[in-house]
């Protein structure tokens, strides 16, 4: 029995910050409900079924920094060795560019790797390295933000060094054009990943999809600690009331409407989700206002079915000058063998394009990138539109916290060092489970 029965916390969203949130609270035997709208868990990070394959509604790599995300796969009864392919720092463009960071400590391994890079002259690789250097110096600090393209020019990086290197970084962290891209957000992630220990600098490719990675697991885990995941059940109203907070369910063609009473709400739900929510609530009007400015990014991905024997000469690899920008052989990753995922991030032409020819010019950058002859057996395209959100110079993103104290709000979006990232997430869905744990001590 809980020491807190007079406290019920509700989550709204069932994606990595609201399993996150659910798993901490659950962890401190505090009671929880989290409601999810869609039938499955994982929101953004999830498994898709197409036909008879698993499939992921896009590419996600974990960096080795991403400290809390990998301590609670572990907390609820996942293998990070298992349920991983573990790899360190390695970004090949095909044919083009190669950085290999070496068995050394950080940062000499990333030191070492950028002055030995194939594809760089000796004055670009000794500039980047420099540039690594400075930062060093500068704690990954700005005194103003600037977009990623301006500190690059700054520190003397040149449009070739920025084409191969720091384009591919950023658009892979932050999913946002270089010329709008937050410098200082792209710096936290430098620092973390680059700058710690060289394992943090380590790439984790899935094994298994992204619902069952963490999400399912910690639905089980909450449910072993007594609390509730309901899924295919959406919150259509916030509505406090003195000190708790009523929450209004969608009414399905199994139930009706339901309320209930909550002590704590946190609102982990998609950014338009939330400033719906939260238009409605007079106190949490100019939050809502604040959320509805964010603007989004989106990320493509093309699945390509190949015959089995098709496979790329890395897990993980680059093109250069090209619609797709990375390459996964999950072959490799996952066991599926002649299953080639191709991501596109951020915005482009190639939002213009049919599903179909997209995934026809993709599989021709294939061919003549990789002499691969084979056509495709199939293809799937998954376009996530609102992918990220936009991470621009000097957005302001919400706090936690809210003008009323028992809503709390998590989410990618939110306040943090961190550009959209399951790390992001789920550090925002702890932080709110924290403070609710707190005001109970
Ligand atoms: C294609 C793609 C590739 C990505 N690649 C990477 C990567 O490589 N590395 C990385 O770290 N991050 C990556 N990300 C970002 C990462 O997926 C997100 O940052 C993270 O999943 C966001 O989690 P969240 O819980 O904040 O939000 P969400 O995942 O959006 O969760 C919100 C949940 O709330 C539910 N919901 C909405 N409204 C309601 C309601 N009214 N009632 C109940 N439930 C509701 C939604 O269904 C959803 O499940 C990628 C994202 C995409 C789309």
């Amino acid at each position: 029995m809980s020491h807190y029965k007079h406290y019920h916390v509700a989550i709204i969203g069932g994606g990595y910050a609201g399993m996150a949130a659910a798993v901490t609270l659950a962890a401190a035997d505090i009671p929880v409900t989290v409601f999810e709208s869609a039938k499955q868990l994982g929101g953004r990070a999830r498994g898709v079924q197409h036909n008879d394959v698993q499939l992921d509604n896009g590419q996600h790599i974990l960096l080795g920094c991403y400290h809390h995300t990998l301590q609670l796969i572990e907390q609820v009864g996942g293998n990070i060795k298992r349920d991983f392919l573990r790899l360190p720092l390695q970004l090949t463009l095909h044919n083009r560019f190669e950085l290999k960071a070496p068995h050394l400590p950080a940062p000499l391994h990333l030191l070492t790797g950028l002055l030995s890079a194939k594809g760089l002259s000796f004055g670009q690789r000794l500039r980047a390295a420099r540039f690594m250097l400075a930062l060093g110096r500068i704690n990954f600090t700005l005194p103003h933000d600037t977009s990623v393209f301006e500190l690059l020019r700054r520190y003397g990086q040149d449009d070739e060094l920025i084409r191969l290197l720091w384009e591919p970084i950023c658009l892979s962290a932050l999913n946002t054009p270089i010329h709008i891209a937050s410098a200082q957000v792209l710096l936290h992630v430098l620092r973390d990943s680059l700058n710690g220990l060289r394992s943090d600098s380590d790439m984790l490719l899935p094994r298994i999809d992204f619902t069952a990675l963490f999400p399912d697991r910690a639905a089980d885990y909450v449910k072993r600690h007594n609390g509730a995941v309901l899924t295919a059940c959406s919150i259509e109203a916030i509505i406090p009331h003195g000190d708790k907070i009523e929450l209004i369910t969608r009414p399905t063609a199994t139930s009706s409407t339901h309320t209930k009473l909550f002590s704590h709400v946190i609102c982990a739900s998609s950014l338009i989700s939330a400033a719906r929510l939260f238009r409605t609530v007079p106190q949490l009007a100019l939050v809502a206002e604040q959320i509805a400015s964010i603007p989004y990014q989106p990320i493509y991905t093309v699945y390509l079915q190949y015959p089995k024997q098709v496979c790329l000469p890395h897990p993980m690899l680059g093109f250069d000058r090209c619609i797709a920008q990375w390459l996964f052989d999950k072959g490799q990753i996952a066991g599926q063998h002649g299953l080639i995922a191709a991501v596109i991030s951020a915005q482009g032409s190639h939002q213009n394009l049919k599903h179909e020819l997209l995934a026809q010019k993709v599989a021709q950058e294939i061919c003549e990138q990789l002499g691969i002859m084979e056509a495709p057996l199939w293809h799937k395209v998954i376009a996530e539109k609102r992918a990220t959100f936009s991470c621009e110079t000097n957005l302001p993103r919400p706090s936690h916290s809210t003008p009323l104290a028992n809503v709390l709000l998590a989410g990618d979006y939110t306040a943090g060092d961190y550009p959209a990232t399951l790390e992001g997430a789920v550090m925002s869905g702890i932080l709110c489970a924290k403070a609710i744990v707190e005001t109970l001590q």
